[in-house]
Order: C-alpha cells, then sequence, then structure tokens
C-alpha cells in the first residue's frame, strides 16, 4: 500500500484514476502530523506534571496547557483552509479512495467536523474552568467537603451540557460526548449491555459472598516488607517480558499510575510502589504495560494520523484489562512468576500457589474503584454512568449526589461510604469535564474477555505458554489482530473481524463464572 508516506510511490500507480494525486493525501498527512507533534507538546506537560513537577507549578502549568490547548484546536481546524480536507470528503463520499485513505479522511473528517462546531471562546473557556475546578476538587476531597466542589461541578455540568447542544445529538446529549471516546456508541446501547450486566452481577456476587469460606487467605504477612529498589527491578521484568520495549519507554513513579505516548517510539507508563505489598506495582505495570503494548504496537510510518492511533478508549482498555486481569491474575502467569517473586522476596510467600491463586482474587465489595477486583468493578462503573447520565440529561441535581451515590452502592454492592472523600469524590473524571468517559473502562472488560476467548481459541496452548514464561506470543497475536490496524476498524468492526460477533457480554459473565466458581468452589 502506497498511503501515505512509503517513499517508492511509483508514478504509475499515481496516474490510476482512482487514486488522487499523491500530494493532496501527502498534504493532509504533513498538516496533521504538525498537529500531532504540536499535541505531543501538551503529552509532555502533562506527564511532566503527574511524575516531577512541584506542586506549586499546577498554577503556570494550567496556563502554558490552555494555551497550546487554543494553538493545537486552531491549527487542526486549519488543514481544511484551503478545503484541502473537504475535497477529500468528496472523494470519500465518491468511494474513489483506496481502503486506508479512506481511513484518514473518515476519521480526520470526524473529529475536524466535531471541533469546528466548538467556538474557540468555548474551549477557552472549558480549559480554564476544567483546570480550576480540578484543583478545588483536590483541595474538596482532602476536606472531605463536597459542598465545596459542588458550584464548580454545576458549571462543568452546565458546559458539558452545551457542549452537546453545540456538537448535536438525536436521543440523548449524553451521545454527544459519549461518541468523543467511544465512536459509533449510543446511550441507549450502553444502557442494554450494563443493565444486562447489572442482572448477572449482582446475584452472582451475593453466591459468592454466600460461600462460608469467603474469606480467601491473605497470603502477605502485615510485618512484609518489600524494598522499592526490588519492585522496580521486577516491574521492569514483568514489562519486558510482556514485549514492552524499554528502549522506547521508560517506567516512573505517579500517585495515579496511568500511560502516555508521544510516538510508538516514546511511550511512558507509571506504576506506584508500596512497601508493603509488592502485587500494588505489578498490577498497574502490566495493566498501563498493556495499554503502552498498542501505543508501541501502532505502524510508525503513518504517525499522526488516525492510521496510527488506537480504535477507541474501550478498545484500549480491553488491552489493559486483558495483561491485567486474563493474564496477570490467571494461574499460568504465576506458575512461572510466584518462584521468582518467592526468590525475590525469601520467606515471604510461604503459601502454595493455588492459595496465593486464590488471594490475588479476593472477590470483597470496596467503596474505591480502583481498588475493586473483577467482579465487582463493573457495578462501579454502572453507578457512575447512570449518575452523570442523568446529570447531563437534566433528571438529577449537583446537589443530590452524595445521597443518590450511597443508595446505589448500598443497592448493588451491598456497603455505605461513611464520607463523600470515599463516595462521590473519589474520581478526578467529572471535575476534568471527562463526562461520557466512565462506561468505556466496563466496555474494556466486556472486549477483553471477547478477544481473550479468541486468542485462546487459535492460539489452544496460550496458557501453558503463559505458565512457561512466554508473554510474547499473545503480544504478537494482539500486535496482528489488534494494534497493527489504528483506526481501520470502529471498536464494532474490529471485534466482528477478529471474533466473528460484535460486542458479546456473554463472554465476560462466562468469563467470570468459570473462573470464581472454580475458586469459590461456588
Ligand atoms: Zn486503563
Amino acid at each position: 500500500m502506497a498511503f501515505p508516506v512509503q517513499k517508492s510511490y511509483s508514478t504509475e500507480m499515481s496516474a490510476k484514476k482512482s487514486t488522487p494525486p499523491r500530494n493532496e493525501i501527502e498534504k493532509l498527512t504533513e498538516r496533521l502530523r504538525e498537529v500531532t507533534y504540536l499535541g505531543t507538546a501538551i503529552a509532555v506537560l502533562q506527564w511532566d506534571q503527574e511524575v516531577t513537577m512541584p506542586k506549586k507549578g499546577a498554577d503556570a502549568r494550567a496556563h502554558t496547557i490552555s494555551l497550546l490547548a487554543g494553538l493545537v484546536h486552531n491549527k487542526f481546524l486549519e488543514v481544511d483552509h484551503d478545503g484541502l480536507l473537504s475535497g477529500l470528503k468528496k472523494k470519500l463520499d465518491g468511494g474513489k479512495l483506496s481502503p486506508a485513505e479512506a481511513t484518514v479522511v473518515r476519521e480526520t473528517w470526524r473529529s475536524f467536523s466535531r471541533e469546528r462546531k466548538l467556538p474557540e471562546t468555548f474551549v477557552k473557556e472549558m480549559a480554564k474552568l476544567t483546570s480550576k475546578s480540578q484543583n478545588v476538587w483536590t483541595e474538596a476531597r482532602e476536606e472531605n467537603n463536597f459542598a465545596k466542589f459542588a458550584p464548580y461541578l454545576e458549571q462543568v455540568v452546565e458546559k458539558k451540557r452545551e457542549e452537546a447542544k453545540l456538537i448535536g445529538y438525536a436521543d440523548s446529549p449524553y451521545d454527544a460526548l459519549l461518541d468523543t471516546y467511544e465512536p459509533g456508541m449510543t446511550t441507549s446501547e450502553i444502557e442494554r449491555i450494563f443493565g444486562d450486566l447489572k442482572t448477572f452481577l449482582v446475584p452472582f456476587l451475593a453466591r459468592i459472598q454466600k460461600v462460608s469460606n469467603n474469606k480467601l487467605p491473605h497470603v502477605i504477612a502485615k510485618s512484609a516488607h518489600f524494598p522499592i529498589e526490588k519492585q522496580i527491578e521486577l516491574s521492569k521484568q514483568v514489562a519486558e517480558s510482556m514485549g514492552y520495549d524499554l528502549d522506547a519507554g521508560r517506567i516512573d513513579v505517579s500517585a495515579h499510575p496511568f500511560t502516555t505516548s508521544f510516538h510508538p517510539n516514546d511511550v511512558r507508563i507509571t506504576t506506584r510502589y508500596n512497601p508493603k505489598d509488592v502485587l500494588e506495582s505489578i498490577f498497574p505495570t502490566m495493566h498501563e504495560g498493556g495499554h503502552a503494548l498498542y501505543e508501541q504496537g501502532l505502524p510508525h510510518e503513518h504517525f499522526g494520523t488516525p492510521l496510527a492511533d488506537a480504535t477507541s478508549l474501550g478498545i484500549h482498555e480491553s488491552q489493559s484489562r486483558l495483561w491485567e486481569n486474563m493474564v496477570g491474575k490467571s494461574l499460568s502467569f504465576w506458575k512461572h512468576w510466584y518462584p521468582k517473586l518467592q526468590k525475590e522476596f525469601p520467606g515471604v510467600f510461604t503459601a502454595p500457589l493455588a492459595d496465593f491463586y486464590a488471594s490475588v482474587n479476593i472477590v470483597k465489595p470496596t467503596l474505591i474503584r480502583v481498588e475493586a477486583d473483577e467482579v465487582t468493578y463493573n457495578l462501579h462503573i454502572i453507578i457512575r454512568f447512570e449518575l452523570e447520565k442523568a446529570l447531563i440529561e437534566g433528571t438529577i441535581a449537583v446537589k443530590d449526589l452524595p445521597k443518590l451515590w450511597s443508595e446505589r452502592y448500598k443497592e448493588y454492592l451491598g456497603i455505605t461510604p461513611k464520607s463523600d472523600k470515599e463516595g462521590v469524590l473519589q474520581d478526578v473524571h467529572w471535575s476534568t469535564g471527562y463526562i461520557g468517559y466512565f462506561p468505556t473502562y466496563t466496555l474494556g472488560n466486556l472486549y477483553s474477555a471477547q478477544f481473550w476467548n479468541t486468542a485462546k481459541k487459535q492460539i489452544p496452548d496460550l496458557p501453558k505458554k503463559i505458565g512457561k514464561g512466554d508473554l510474547k506470543t499473545l503480544r504478537e497475536w494482539l500486535r496482528k489482530h489488534i494494534h497493527q490496524h489504528g483506526k481501520s476498524y470502529s471498536a464494532e468492526d474490529l471485534a466482528l473481524k477478529i471474533t466473528g460477533e460484535k460486542l458479546n457480554p456473554d463472554y465476560f459473565s462466562r468469563y467470570l463464572e468459570e473462573k470464581y466458581t472454580n475458586i469459590y468452589k461456588l
């Protein structure tokens, strides 16, 4: 395929009438690349903010980022200043582009038509408001003071409703917001999927909790100590064995682990180290490592274009959850890694492998989403989705959130937060305007189970390989079927292409049922 930057594009090929002149597509690619490079500057600043910046730098940094965000917005809209993109869009509609060219034009057009509906003043106001509200949220959370944050959240919700109106929607204003993170997904579809999932999860959780021996052993002694240097080394080993290229990445520390990519050759992850529990660094490393493999596996030659951009946040999260849960919390994985752990930290891990495996899979409702196990995790997401959708649709008010939050936690998870800090104030998302984002976490879990099922079918000895420490076979499979395609397929089509089915939540339910029936002897 000649598109878009391959050097050996022959004149013979460009003379074909179905191919647009080389310079049109090349011109667009060049412009998109410049926008991407400028956007990278923001990403570097954000990485620095989370990893190394001193606390007092926050205000100045917010100004720099807001200024750059405005520049990126304008620069992106300029790709069509001479009608280049509009012209290519006509060719796309006329069926005159190759599949790769069509992906670039279709996806660029999608973002372009969205962005141009948002006036520059709106973009800047939003950046300023969310930067301020994030700071207030940090303080409010520390002080356990929801009333302090509420007026800012009200403004964010108002602004997001305005955004939905500017962008346009058919059924729910929430559709317009969801579409930013999960193109093609609708509110009603999420409601249907989450509704079914809830119907499975709530009684399943009750079954697990009824089992008399539901207190599986915690195998790490309270007195255990895990030197940080050793944990750093182990995290590196695990990430490398997954196929994470440390010459094109690095692992740092941040309060909330994350992945960021400036280019497939510079994809960074963070984790955190708790001297009392080595697993608290291994699982985040595997989670972020899964995200990073996706970014490193995107085709370098198409950098800056949608061909080198992830399909959706749901598909992105499917990669992290697959590594963290399907692999990282499997018996096969620990067959290889548990002896290493025992050797690295002598005297700490004395329990047999089976007990250790059970202990990393304890199911117990918790108030904090990021600490949740595989069974309860999605109930946290469903609660957030239900509440944020109602906020955007205007059927509930911000001031009622703490009460509604408690009621839902009681109903779905059987527990009630004692404070807003461990309740409605725990997540950063709403303060930064990320409304419509939460559902992608659960979509990721659902996709991961569906992909895992197919991977195991196509590589029958996959668990055996993992048990021998071979994680690269899985990485190659993911690279071939998912990573290298960028945005060539929508999330729905990608699932269909790989697994022969659209998103089917049953794979996730079956995965849980099989695994936990076994662990808890249900
Ligand atoms: Zn993630």
